[in-house]
């Protein structure tokens, strides 16, 4: 269990390792000829390696192992599953406990920024090729990367005033800093990407581009159909997390804030609540925690900020005059339930995709998701997408490996079309 430290809004929760913790930690490893560890990895990162070089004071190779392979480094030391990827394939797993191979993996990251490393270069030679990015989420960010690591002339679009997507919009910075994430992103601007932003990418933007990347997202607000869903204060979990984000100090959600859901989003909207001061802040979940799809770690900085979870109620209805003042809730039996006072009722139940249709010319299936081949391919022969459009939501880690993956077909695409 990782230590929880106290935070404000902007402190990272949870500590890192010092070096001799880190040093500790590597020594536990068994260094596996096989390294099971390096196949539980979506975007392929090879933790045997990495942690082989802490273990040998190889600081610098480590963090270089990490960032060759993945951009967003440090962002995913931080947020990535690894209880259900790298760390459950670890050998270590039939002995005692899995090495924290995250933390390991932050502590490379944060050597490499305190001693300045400079591991990743603009190549000296350009290639002809024009590509345009759309979104500055993982996807387009790990994509973009690849690209201009090969020479290609990047140019990311982003309708917000910042990159990250969901890194900068919607995490909590108690759990992913902002200044990690704006650590990652200088990566991909060393590497010589442009960035356009406040450009929302609508109609035939994109003429002048040999290829198109679309990597936007989902940013459509997802509420139930129940009675009172209309009235004001009633939030989708990505308009809540925007405006926490975006408003920052002036941010004030009210003193009761009720959060529908069970997951990282749930516990992140609650998390954002209860730091910007609300008094009473409860997420209310239809299953059993144990069936909750977040982690307990994030669950138990949940209750430790004083923050209280409902379990097995689902929303039956929402009641105000102009304003929700009360969430209703009927019990897994259907019986009714609980009433809780409410000055803003946050839905954190999933997100939607919103049109491409105006800008990629794609074909989308029942859900609005772009359809691609295995190769990331849209029926637009020039146009490529991957992430959550595509995916209908997943981890950062696996945007990361699909944007890789397109950039490798985009490439492809563009040799056979002679774009040198
Ligand atoms: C609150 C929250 C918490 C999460 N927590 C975790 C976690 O702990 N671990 C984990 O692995 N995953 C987590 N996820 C999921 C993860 O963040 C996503 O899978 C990942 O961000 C997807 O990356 P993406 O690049 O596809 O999209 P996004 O991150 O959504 O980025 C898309 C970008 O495109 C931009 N955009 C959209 N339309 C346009 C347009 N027309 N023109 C220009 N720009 C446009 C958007 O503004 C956005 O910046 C979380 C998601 C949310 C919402
Ligand atoms: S599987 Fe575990 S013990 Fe083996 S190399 Fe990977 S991290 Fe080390």
């Amino acid at each position: 269990m990782s230590k929880i430290v106290k935070s404000d809004f902007n402190s990272e929760a949870v500590a890192g390792f010092t070096h001799r913790t880190a040093m500790e930690e590597a020594a536990r490893c068994l260094l596996c000829i096989d390294a099971p560890c390096s196949q539980g990895c979506p975007a392929g990162t090879d933790p045997g390696k990495f942690i082989r070089s802490i273990r040998f004071r190889n600081v610098k190779g480590a963090a270089e192992t990490i960032r060759e392979n993945n951009i967003l480094g440090g962002t995913c030391a931080r947020v990535c599953p690894y209880d259900r990827l790298c760390e459950e394939f670890c050998s270590r797993c039939g002995i005692d406990k899995p090495i924290q191979i995250g933390k390991l993996q932050r502590y490379a990251i944060e050597q490499e920024e305190a001693f300045n490393m400079q591991i990743l270069k603009a190549p000296a030679e350009k290639k002809a090729g024009k590509v345009a990015c759309v979104g500055a989420g993982p996807a387009s960010l790990a994509c973009a990367s690849e690209l201009a690591k090969a020479g290609y002339n990047v140019t990311i679009f982003e309708r917000e005033a910042e990159a990250g997507g969901v890194l900068t919009y919607g995490i909590v910075p108690t759990r992913l800093p902002k200044k990690v994430v704006d650590h990652d992103i200088k990566m991909v601007k060393d590497l010589g990407v442009a960035f356009e932003f406040n450009k929302e990418v609508k109609e035939a933007d994109l003429t002048d581009f040999d290829a198109v990347f679309v990597g936007v997202g989902l940013w459509g607000a997802k509420i139930p159909d129940i009675k009172g869903k209309d009235l004001k204060n009633v939030y989708a979990a990505v308009d809540f997390l925007k405006q926490a984000r975006t408003l920052e100090d002036k941010f004030a959600p009210g003193e009761n804030v009720i959060v529908v859901g069970g997951g990282d989003v749930a516990v992140d909207c609650a998390v954002s609540a209860k730091l910007a001061g609300a008094k009473n802040v409860r997420i209310v979940y239809r299953r059993t925690i144990e069936e909750a799809p977040a982690n307990m770690t994030e669950f138990e900085y949940a209750l430790s900020l004083g923050i209280g979870i409902t379990t097995e109620m689902a929303p039956a209805e929402l009641v105000g005059t102009d304003k929700v003042e009360f969430a209703m809730f009927d019990g897994r039996d259907g019986v009714s339930g609980a009433k809780f006072k409410a000055d803003a009722v946050v839905f954190a139940i999933g997100q939607g995709p919103e049109a491409v249709d105006g800008f990629a010319a794609v074909a989308t299936d029942d859900k609005g998701s772009v359809k691609v081949s295995d190769q990331f391919e849209t029926n637009n022969e020039k146009v490529f997408a991957a992430g959550d459009i595509v995916n209908g939501g997943k981890t950062v880690v696996e945007a990361v490996a699909e944007g890789k993956a397109a950039a490798a077909s985009i490439m492809a695409y563009l040799e056979k079309k002679g774009v040198k």
